[in-house]
């Protein structure tokens, strides 16, 4: 079996041209929106998600036949890389785009695919993940949230914790369990799709250290799911999850949180040398993931080996700054508030789509050790 794979991307040169669309389409932006760290997270700005999606960024490894342009995933590559590295405002649309539009396509009904996927790739219909429950984080087939089937579809009741944008999104992905759990612990497992607002379904904030609302708690109280919003089929949730999984963990936002501080910090100041040969050397493999992806792969090993390393990075960027720059989130100058805000979020890095510890014992099983 392949289990390593990190071939040397080229990109070709229309890739590079495309790149060179994001930029100017960026620096036309110019004023709209301020440059921050971790934008993918919190800069949630609806407005800029239809601009992007008006220019066919969004949804773009859907089919042309669900509003997607079908670009591949090196071309969606080269335009998140530009808009992480540029700190865009682009959270409100990054889930649907990276994991939710994705699994409705490889598992949703025609009819699913046709509600969801246009207005998604349009930059305007936003989606959260309900995984996290309050005592189920990396032990995910242990999630309580239940779903019972009744009359025309499901009732279901649980908590789920850690739901970014739940608060502003229109549709929450929720797992939950179909069937008792038995010693096969990944059996018994479903998704649903459950648009919001909707009966039942609580969502209050859980406030970052920054003070933002980023992420919310989700009570669902028998909140109703009719059959036709069944994402593929109960019993198969496991399969699913980990599979939009492996879309949360491959891409350059694992290397890239910080990069808007590391750029302006080396712009003013010297002794980054070995910060950005880092950077370059874990993007070409975060390109490589992209590439194996490109190609029909399934490259779980080297993305969660890129993604362990890649936020360990995330961190690194910040202590290097500070070496030399003081956080300020006061400051009228940017790169201190910048640094603040970026400082604060940090703990989050190495969590969030799965722990690094979780992440090694993913190496670790596909590569027979564990
Ligand atoms: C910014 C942010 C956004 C998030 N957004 C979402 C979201 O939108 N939707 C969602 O569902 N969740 C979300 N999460 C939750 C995130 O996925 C979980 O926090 C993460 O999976 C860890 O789960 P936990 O917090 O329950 O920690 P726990 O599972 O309790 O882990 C605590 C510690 O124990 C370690 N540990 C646990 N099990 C093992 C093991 N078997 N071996 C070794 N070490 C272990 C972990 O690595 C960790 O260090 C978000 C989290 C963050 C920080």
């Amino acid at each position: 079996m392949d289990l390593w794979n990190l071939e040397p991307v080229t990109l070709a040169p229309e890739l590079e041209t495309l790149r060179g669309a994001v930029r100017a389409f960026l620096a036309s932006e110019n004023g709209r929106w301020e440059p921050r760290c971790d934008q993918w997270i919190g800069g949630w700005d609806a407005s800029f998600s239809r601009r992007l999606g008006k220019r066919g960024w969004i949804g773009m490894a859907f089919p042309a036949q669900y509003g997607g342009s079908a670009a591949g995933a090196l071309a969606r590559f080269v335009v998140t890389e530009e808009l992480l590295a540029a700190g865009a405002p682009v959270a409100a649309h990054w889930i649907a785009d990276r994991q939710s539009g994705p699994g409705l396509l490889r598992f949703g009904t025609e009819e699913q695919k046709n509600a969801y996927l246009p207005g998604i790739a349009r930059g305007e219909h936003f989606f959260a993940v309900g995984l996290s429950e309050p005592d189920t984080g990396s032990d995910l087939a242990s999630v309580r949230t239940r779903a019972t089937r009744v009359d025309g579809g499901w009732r279901i009741s649980g908590t789920k914790v850690w739901t970014s944008g739940a608060h502003l999104a229109h549709t929450l992905v929720v797992l939950a369990r179909t069937a008792p759990r038995t010693d096969a612990r990944h059996a018994g497992l479903g998704q649903f799709l459950v648009d919001l607002p909707c009966a039942g379904v609580t969502i209050r904030p859980i406030r970052l250290l920054t003070g933002e609302h980023h992420f919310n708690e989700v009570v669902l109280d028998d909140a109703f799911v009719p059959d036709a919003r069944v994402l593929g089929e109960p019993g198969s949730g496991w399969h699913q999850v980990t599979s939009e999984l492996a879309m949360e963990r491959s891409g350059p936002e694992r290397i890239l949180s910080t990069f808007p501080v590391l750029a302006e910090a080396a712009a003013r100041y010297t002794g980054f040398g070995a910060v950005v040969a880092r950077m370059w050397a874990l993007r070409q493999m975060s390109l490589a993931v992209a590439g194996r992806l490109e190609a029909g792969a399934a490259p779980a090993v080297e993305a969660a080996a890129v993604k362990d390393l890649g936020t360990r990075f995330e961190g690194a960027v910040l202590d290097a700054v500070r070496q030399v720059v003081e956080p300020d989130p006061g400051s009228d100058d940017p790169l201190p508030r910048m640094l603040a805000e970026a400082v604060l979020h940090s703990p989050g890095f190495t969590l969030r789509g799965g722990t690094n510890e979780i992440l090694r014992g993913v190496v670790a099983k596909e590569l027979g050790v564990r």
